[in-house]
């Protein structure tokens, strides 16, 4: 029997929150005495997955994978659930990974629990620790079921490297089909995803409309950030509602999120929560933002901004 770890990628590349959960899989399995597994869709080169602690890398070579649906990628997982005799799976806190969570828990009907941000507070009974109520609380849940799926909250646990040589597996599945079709698929615009970034850059109605957003896209370039933006930006249409962040709109679980010309209403907060370091650049002193950075600059962005990217720049 082993942990069971569903390992995400976009165009052959790992997501960084797919690397989290592979370590909190090996630290789980460490305290239970078991192995762990990681799963890969249609992607044969899974070298970078050798830091991570894993015992066993299988890849699911599969034509009827090759867009992300839910249902067809739950019915190749529970493929390998049956093979490898799992009773855990761990999957990412990323809008995928709790679609499929969602759709294992139902094929397989069991216990599925999101947004857990530590190891178990105990096996047996299987109790976890989670985010409720938009990062407001903490619950302590028991999975009751045989088969567990857990999601793990971006940013909770950390990369650990834990290097080892895993066994390399490939499965063929094919004839998956389900009632669900994919008429279309919106790519996000930008370099970097909010998702993905280690750094956000974001802006609100200070700024005062869109033309004045050539400052925030050159600030997130020279940091190598994605741009992102508070609900009535994307409302107004300032900005494309993809970049929206908070209760409504995208989580955000960077290293670094800079929030400029943002009140700091607490539906903003709740979407930023998982960030490490939130910086705020706000020309109110009594912005509630202030009470929830780790640095704040009071003052204007129009002149704050222009200078910080003149600084980077002469560093860089
Ligand atoms: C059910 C519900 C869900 C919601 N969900 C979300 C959500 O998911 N995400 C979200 O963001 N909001 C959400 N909201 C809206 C939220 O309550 C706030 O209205 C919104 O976040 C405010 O956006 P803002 O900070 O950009 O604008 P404002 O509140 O107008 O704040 C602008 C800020 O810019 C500062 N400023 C002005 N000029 C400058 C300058 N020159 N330099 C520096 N700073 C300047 C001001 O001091 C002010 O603090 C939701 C609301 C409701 C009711």
């Amino acid at each position: 029997m082993s942990v069971l770890v569903y390992i995400e990628s976009e165009n052959s590349k790992f997501k960084k929150s797919s690397y989290e959960a592979l370590c909190y899989g090996r630290a789980l399995a460490d305290s239970i005495g078991k192995k762990v597994c990681g799963v890969v869709i249609n992607c044969s080169n899974t070298e970078n997955l050798n830091s991570y602690g894993a015992d066993k890398i299988i890849n699911i070579n599969s034509s009827d994978l090759v867009d992300f649906s839910s249902k067809k990628y739950a019915h190749a997982l529970v493929e390998i659930v049956k093979s490898e005799n799992s009773k855990i799976i761990i999957l990412s806190s990323s809008p995928n990974s709790k679609y499929l969570g969602a759709h294992l828990s139902g094929i397989t009907d069991s216990s599925f629990v999101s947004n857990v941000v530590k190891l178990p507070e105990s096996s047996n009974p299987f109790i976890v620790k989670r985010t409720c109520f938009t990062n407001k609380a903490f619950s302590l849940t028991e999975l009751t079921s045989d088969l567990k799926i857990i999601s793990i909250t971006s940013n909770s646990f950390g990369i650990v490297e834990k290097p080892n040589n895993p066994e390399n597996e490939t499965v063929e599945i094919k004839g998956i089909s389900t009632n669900q079709k994919i008429l279309d698929i919106e790519k996000e615009s930008g370099t970097v995803t909010i998702a993905d970034a280690e750094i956000v850059v974001s802006g609100g109605r200070g700024l005062k409309g869109p033309e004045n957003w050539e400052m925030i896209e050159s600030l997130a370039e020279t940091l190598g950030a994605a741009t992102a933006c508070s609900k009535p930006v994307s409302d107004m249409g300032w900005r494309p509602h993809s970049e929206h962040v908070g209760q409504t709109g995208k989580p955000v679980a960077s290293n670094l999120y800079i929030a400029i010309g943002i009140s700091g209403a607490i539906q903003h907060l709740a979407g930023i929560n998982s960030s490490k370091v939130k910086v705020v650049i706000n020309n109110d002193p009594e912005a509630p933002f202030f009470k929830a950075a780790d640095y704040g600059v009071v003052g204007d962005a129009f002149e704050i901004v222009p200078s910080l990217i003149k600084k980077l720049k002469a560093r860089q």
